[in-house]
């Protein structure tokens, strides 16, 4: 590709509205561009790296004998309905009417449709096990869409759908994903791990997240260096640490705290470590009320309350001040387990083992000490809430957890009968006995996974693309376009290296050498064959975009050295 017939458009400035690289690079570099919040188009040169990273999937899911199909993004009602997800999903689906009033949701996944496919067209176990997927464009109404493709509103998944004769079939399944996703991750150059995580909305038993690690990434995952443990701290199991366990019960006593609301207020004025305070979190999930008691130096894990309560997720929601005075009869930041009314209660696992806490007291400007389970207060669910945090012990070795941030560019799920039950997807046995179908399903964040690449390869110049998904993998630079030797030179390079099976791009713009340079590094080519003043004596320049160096070389060892390149970076 020449660059001067290229649609090509860089920007100057960085985009005031972009906060992380890789959505400031690739706005800068032309690849995206914003049509609103959230929702982005591919420039050509944005587009393919997209098509890039489809293939890679494409050939690593073929290899496990998955099969490509593509569905409609527009999906009935009446599917999500059977299912019980168009009342679960909540506001993050895109929902419309067509013109007879019925109504229709823009796809945010797809398993509904999947299932209803196979539950049509399979019905004997000779036809099963089957994987299908996709590479489409799924919409999900975000709250807050920020960072460019990393949490956008429209975006491009890959999705996969296993459906197997019983559990065994399943792990094997879930297995060969495994491995497809490991590979395909890596061909795309990330550093990421695979890691335990919660099922969510999508539901199921089993879960893996593949987490690309970067600072900027919204998810935490723990990882022991002890033992093989990893998941995400939404997910992530705590250790109970019920110290003072065998302490004597004393008498429940009420102190004056004259406004002392938070849980550091309450340790100074009392002088208790935070760990002897019980801390109340009021919630309201639709007309109920849900008081969650937790120690106070710990963090409350949504999800694990989420779970717990088997609620989607968007029905929980903090009370307001006027339902916590309600339940509570005193102002916020002194609720606490005693005398409260028509509250569901739920207790994280250690408290129960813990003596002699405090916790407010339900009336204003009071807090009450010594409560201890059982004598002075009880809970509706006991259940572990703790949110994992750096340095508490592995659930399986009991060693110091790490944590880490990341961006989930997959997730894989062992979703059982989950959908195939209430869908009715079934099979006949070989004793022609009617059984279940057991389902997989399986995400890779097209878009997002070239966001996360560019996280992890960068620099102040701009993006380093691995050669398999760069756009090109060589820009010839001409420093003189109006040399007639100089674009000779680079004509033959351009066709040569194009001959090899390399994708060239050729700067022949009638630009300052400067600014091709400054070009060349923003698109993060992985190698730059400058023709400049030595094109007479058939020399070049040679550089790697990941490199600093600048060497001098005859034009056929510069060609030979980024064929060799090129090719051998897992293309
Ligand atoms: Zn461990």
């Amino acid at each position: 590709m020449k660059m001067s017939k290229m649609y090509f458009h860089t920007l100057r400035e960085n985009p005031s509205e972009a906060e992380i690289p890789s959505h400031i690079l690739l706005l800068r570099a032309g690849m995206i561009r914003k049509l609103v919040s959230g929702i982005y188009g591919f420039m050509p040169m944005g587009f393919r790296v997209i098509r890039k990273i489809e293939q890679i999937v494409r050939e690593e899911m073929d290899a496990k004998g998955a099969q490509e199909i593509l569905m409609s993004a527009i999906q009935p009602a009446e599917l999500w309905q059977e299912s019980g997800r168009w009342y679960a999903y909540g506001p993050e689906m895109f929902r419309l009417k067509d013109r007879n009033e019925r109504d229709f949701c823009l796809g945010p996944t797809h398993e509904e449709i999947f299932t209803d496919i196979i539950r049509s067209e399979i019905s004997s176990h000779k036809q099963l096990p089957v994987n299908l997927y996709q590479i489409q464009t799924k919409y999900r109404d975000e709250k807050r869409p920020r960072f460019g493709l990393m949490r956008s509103r429209e975006f491009i998944m890959k999705d996969a759908y296993s459906f197997d004769k019983d559990w065994e079939g399943l792990d094997k399944s879930y297995e060969d994903m495994y491995d497809a996703y490991s590979r395909i991750f890596t061909r795309c150059g990330l550093e990421f791990r695979a890691v335990e995580a919660d099922t969510g909305a999508i539901g199921g038993s089993d879960s893996h997240e593949f987490t690309a690690l970067s600072e900027v990434g919204e998810g935490v995952i723990a990882y022991c260096e002890q033992c093989d443990f990893a998941a995400t701290t939404e997910r992530a199991a705590c250790v109970d640490e019920p110290f003072g366990e065998n302490e004597t019960e004393l008498p429940l006593e009420e102190v004056f705290t004259p406004g002392k609301k938070t849980i550091d207020d309450v340790a100074e004025f009392l002088n208790i470590p935070k760990n002897k305070i019980i801390k109340t979190l009021l919630f309201k999930v639709e007309d109920e009320v849900v008081a969650v008691l937790i120690r106070g130096d710990r963090e409350l894990n949504e999800t694990k309350l989420i779970n717990a309560l088997g609620i989607p997720e968007h029905l929980l929601e903090f009370a307001d001040e006027n339902t916590v005075k309600e339940v509570t009869g005193a102002d916020t930041g002194f609720a606490g387990p005693r005398r409260l009314i028509g509250v569901r209660v739920i207790i994280d696992s250690e408290l129960p083992k813990m003596k002699n806490m405090t916790a407010g007291a339900n009336i204003t400007d009071y807090h009450l000490k010594n409560l201890n389970y059982g004598r002075d207060y009880e809970g509706d669910i006991i259940v572990d809430l703790k949110l994992m945090a750096e340095g508490y012990p592995c659930p399986k070795c009991h060693a110091e957890v790490k944590l880490a941030r990341g961006i989930e560019v997959g997730q894989i799920f062992k979703l059982g009968t989950k959908y195939s039950v209430p869908m009715g997807a079934v099979y006949t046995d070989e004793n022609m006995e009617e059984k279940i179908m057991v389902m997989g399903c399986y995400g890779i964040g097209v878009s997002r996974t070239m966001a996360a690449v560019i996280e992890q390869n960068h620099d102040d110049n701009g993006i380093i693309w691995p050669p398999s998904i760069a756009p090109y993998h060589v820009i010839v630079t001409i420093v003189n376009t109006r040399d007639q030797q100089q674009m000779e030179l680079a004509e033959t390079i351009y066709a040569e290296l194009t001959k090899a099976g390399l994708e060239v791009l050729m700067d022949d713009r009638d630009e300052r050498a400067g600014v091709k340079f400054k070009d060349a590094d923003l698109i993060g080519i992985p190698v730059r064959i400058t023709v400049g003043k030595k094109a007479s004596e058939g020399k070049v320049e040679y550089k790697l975009r990941k490199e600093s160096e600048i060497i001098e070389l005859t034009t056929s060892e510069a060609m030979e050295r980024a064929i060799t390149f090129c090719f051998s970076s897992k293309m």
